[in-house]
């Protein structure tokens, strides 16, 4: 079982109730399956709301935050464990490193870099953990629908678009993580 899940996720709340719903189900599911949560550190927009939903919960949530962002995205002081780091590069790194799996949810360019920076450290066997996209409404549909578009344009390995697992339920999402195995040999 994937046992700590980073979620990547807005700093912003986002302009519909769908998404701040979409955050408590994952918190509770994450909760609920003994997990905890590895993220941002932020207690803005919808990372503060998953992360007041672990907490709330009873699972263990850590936060990862450079020290720059520590006023601008008001961290987070009601975590298990807040870790202040030098820079964006730190953050990722540790973030990653402490996570088995991760989860992106509705966001914007932080949340898409931090995302595509785990798809692309797959694809080069730099890591072999599960990634998902939590298409809360259909969020994600152009964005997969753009990857097909890649992948048919010859630029993505059909083996590499099958990274980036995607749905609209969190607990069935992370069934798909934990059931996820990874393909050696489409490595390159
Ligand atoms: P956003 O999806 O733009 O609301 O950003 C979500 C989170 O990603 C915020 O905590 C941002 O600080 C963070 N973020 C943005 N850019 C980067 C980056 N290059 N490296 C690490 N985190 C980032």
């Amino acid at each position: 079982m994937i046992r700590a899940v980073c979620v990547y996720c807005g700093s912003s709340p986002g302009s519909h109730p769908a998404h701040g719903i979409a955050a408590d189900a994952l918190g509770d599911a994450i909760a609920a399956s003994g997990r905890s949560l590895v993220y941002g550190g932020a207690h803005i927009g919808l990372m503060g709301r998953i992360a007041d939903r672990v907490m709330a919960g009873g699972g263990r949530v850590t936060g990862v935050i450079p020290q720059a962002l520590v006023a601008r995205e008001v961290a987070h002081t009601g975590l298990s464990e807040l870790i202040v780091v030098a820079d964006m590069h730190e953050r990722k790194a540790r973030m990653a490193a402490l996570a088995d799996g991760f989860i992106a949810m509705p966001g914007g360019l932080g949340t898409l870099e931090e995302l595509f920076e785990m798809l692309t450290w797959s694809q080069l066997g730099l890591h072999a953990k599960p990634i998902g996209a939590l298409n809360v409404g259909g969020f994600y549909d152009g964005l997969l629908d753009f990857l097909d578009h890649a992948r048919d344009q010859g630029f993505m390995r059909p083996a590499h678009r099958t990274l980036l697992l995607a749905g609209p339920e969190a607990s069935a999402l992370l069934d798909e993580l934990d059931a996820w195995r990874p393909a050696t040999a489409t490595r390159r």
